[in-house]
């Protein structure tokens, strides 16, 4: 059995990433979206927001049988050690633009290096989410845009939500 992990911030998750979910789904037997708890990247949402969102973006937005093959966790620490508790053999990470290459190849690399039986594997974003990022849309939310169309409606609820927040304090967010 093929299992793949695909590790993010995912803060929060985007069509983007979904998409990417769903296609790696395809290949692989099961798919472990894993959450990164990175104390040194300050998060608008936390983990457990962030998971409860993913969940319901799967469950609401996906087929039930790619939904299936899915699960999600959150980690800290070493990717490759999070890959080997679940017994992935494969990281997938998704591509939008040559800027992304350098460092996604360096932490190929890297992880490699650290796991030699782990191999990083890459999908190509699709074509109409290629500008989409999860600092694009919260900053798009942080002035009031409207972010369906970019993000699952999980995340466009809890968006509004969080925003409204701001309007009432200009000074936080
Ligand atoms: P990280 O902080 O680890 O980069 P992100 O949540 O920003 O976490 O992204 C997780 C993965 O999803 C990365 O491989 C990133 O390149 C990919 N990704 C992000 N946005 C998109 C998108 N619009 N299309 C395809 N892949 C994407």
């Amino acid at each position: 059995m093929s299992v793949a992990i695909y590790p993010g911030s995912f803060d929060p998750i985007t069509y983007g990433h979904l998409d990417i979910v769903e296609r790696a789904a395809a290949v692989f037997d099961r798919l472990v979206v894993a959450v990164l708890r990175n104390p040194r990247k300050a998060a608008l949402f936390d983990e457990d927001d962030r998971i409860e969102v993913i969940r319901r973006a799967i469950a609401e937005e996906l087929p039930p049988e790619v939904g299936r093959r899915v699960s999600i966790d959150r980690f800290d620490g070493l990717t490759v050690e999070a890959a080997r508790r679940h017994g992935a053999g494969f990281v997938v990470r998704g591509l939008r633009a040559v800027s992304d290459f350098e460092s996604e190849l360096q932490m190929a690399h890297f992880n490699r290096k650290l796991a030699p039986g782990i191999d990083t594997v890459f999908f190509m974003t699709a074509l109409e989410h290629a500008y989409l990022s999860s600092s694009l849309v919260k900053e798009i939310a942080r002035f009031g845009g409207d972010v369906r169309g970019m993000v699952p409606a999980a995340v466009a609820e809890r968006l509004q939500s969080v925003a409204a927040g701001w309007s009432a304090d200009p000074t936080v967010g």
